[in-house]
């Protein structure tokens, strides 16, 4: 399991990002995972918003918690959940969904190489390719 604790023992960013690479195989995200998520945050959104700044803080307003990496002002901060959470994890509500050990800062563009690229060995074919049904629940 990848934790905050584990990550922030790694001294460089790329260190950090290949330590959170989900290589495309999120999964979550193409069955519906957004729509989910969106849901449970709207719900809770107060809660979500207190917990979301809370990291923010921790991390400095660094990408990957990265202190050389200081998010710049008027640029969009991600939070983002280390162990991708699942739509039990919401229902069950898991400690993964709100705990701090499971959540770093963001850019969205390294948020993006985390999701989707194989930072292993940088093959664009590691994109996952979208199909008009793909956030279809059911499918
Ligand atoms: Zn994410």
């Amino acid at each position: 399991m990848r934790s905050y604790s584990g990550l922030i023992l790694l001294p460089t960013f790329e260190e950090r990002l290949e330590y959170l690479a989900l290589n495309g195989v999120v999964g979550d995200e193409t069955f519906g995972y957004d729509r989910y998520l969106n849901q449970m945050l709207y719900h809770n959104r107060e809660f979500w918003m207190s917990i979301r700044d809370q990291v923010i803080i921790r991390d400095n307003g660094c990408d990957l918690a990265c202190a050389d990496r200081e998010i710049p002002k008027g640029c969009k901060i991600i939070v983002h959940h280390i162990e991708p959470i699942t739509v039990e994890d919401i229902y069950e509500r898991s400690p993964k969904v709100y705990g701090l050990d499971n959540l770093v800062s963001t850019t969205l563009s390294t948020h993006n190489a985390i999701h989707y690229s194989n930072v292993k060995s940088r093959m664009p074919s590691a994109m996952v390719e979208r199909k008009p049904n793909d956030q279809t629940p059911w499918r």
